[in-house]
């Protein structure tokens, strides 16, 4: 197998040489384990905050050891009666081409027809529930709501603004750093109205798209985009606080400013909800009863930009930190 290893630990942003590709046997499955075959794998924005030696909800990547995440693949050998080979499965073996695992750490993929299962990295996967709780049950989103959504043309945040429309949002506004993102949302996603966040100051850009105010404020980014969010906030308005990726690079010497008017969330009596995806995972199976045939009838679209190869995993990586993904960030291998 060829694996990626974090071998010390990024100062800001991550650089090529804080990852080292590996290649290791594997050796046979044991009993109740089976070998898999990667197809694809995700790289995520929490990710970074793992590569930290920090304590947070999910513990800390260990140096010299392949880091994990979503992955999808085949079994190409099975030593347990419940997995087979050839079926498609996802796991947690990010980062490497081949991984052994005890059968029961694999989940079976039955893809719609039409869909790849891909699909299961993103918007059928953990980002997708990521928006579907965090604009329901977070958020609690009600029909006639106006919603804004940062980091928009992203994997949680391109379902966001969809899920919005389909349950009769009265306006869905995005923000992201293209003009090709800003024409995705409004034309194929059916954003309302979308900006390019590095063409002006996110408040003033806000409130020219959403005039009557924002009643709800689905939040990817933090930092601007907060402050702009609670400046244009309606009284009573309630935020899914999902996300601070503008932050997630800052380092003690170089912090990235906070909002500067936490006041008003008192002066209009704003909810703000952090919240962890993996705390609702219970919430998955309701989640793709509604989901899936949205994207399986094309109601519900979604993009993924791919990168070819593991040894590109660290590009890609470093690429979606960047904004070069639209939609989902895979690695294919
Ligand atoms: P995305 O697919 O949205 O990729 C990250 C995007 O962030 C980039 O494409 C880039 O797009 C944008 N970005 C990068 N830097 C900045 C910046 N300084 N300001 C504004 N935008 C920036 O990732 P995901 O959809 O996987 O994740 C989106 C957010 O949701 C992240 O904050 C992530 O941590 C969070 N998340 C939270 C979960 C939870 O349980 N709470 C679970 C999953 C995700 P652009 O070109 O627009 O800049």
């Amino acid at each position: 197998a060829r694996e990626v290893h974090l071998v010390r630990r990024p100062h800001g942003m991550p650089e090529p040489d804080d990852f080292a590709l590996v290649d290791r046997d594997l050796g046979e499955p044991g009993d109740g384990e089976v070998l898999v075959a990667n197809r694809s794998f995700s790289v995520d924005p929490y990710m970074r905050g793992r590569m930290n030696d920090v304590p947070s909800y999910v513990p800390p990547f260990a140096l010299d050891e392949p880091m994990d995440g979503r992955a999808v693949g085949e079994v190409i050998a099975s030593n347990s009666a419940d997995v087979a080979v050839g079926d498609t499965v996802t796991s947690n073996l990010a980062w490497r081409t081949h991984g052994v695992v005890p059968a029961k750490q694999v989940q079976k993929v039955a893809a719609p027809e039409g869909v790849d299962p891909t699909a299961y990295l993103g918007v059928l996967g953990v980002p997708g529930l990521t928006a579907w709780v965090g604009l329901l049950d977070k958020a609690a989103f009600r029909e006639g709501d106006s919603v804004f959504v940062s980091g928009a043309a992203g994997a949680v945040g391109s379902l966001v603004g969809q899920l919005a429309k389909l349950k009769g949002a009265s306006r869905v506004v995005g923000s992201a750093g293209s003009a090709e993102k800003v024409a995705w949302l409004t034309g194929e996603l059916g954003y309302d109205a979308a900006f390019n966040y590095k063409d002006g100051p996110v408040v003033d850009q806000l409130r020219a798209a959403m005039p009557d105010g924002v009643d709800v404020y689905f939040d990817n980014v933090g930092a601007d985009h907060l402050e702009a969010a609670i400046a244009c906030a309606n009284d009573f308005a309630r935020v899914a606080a999902c996300g601070a990726i503008a932050h997630y690079n800052d380092t003690a010497d170089d912090p990235t400013p906070g909002p500067a008017n936490l006041f008003q969330i008192v002066k209009k009596r704003l909810s703000i909800q952090g919240f962890i995806v993996t705390d609702s995972i219970d919430r998955m199976r309701p989640f793709l009863e509604e989901v899936t045939p949205w994207v399986a009838q094309g109601r519900v679209k979604f993009a993924e930009t791919t990168a070819e190869g593991i040894d590109n995993a660290v590009e890609a990586f470093r690429g979606m930190l960047r904004g070069e993904n639209t939609g989902k960030m895979i690695v294919t291998v």
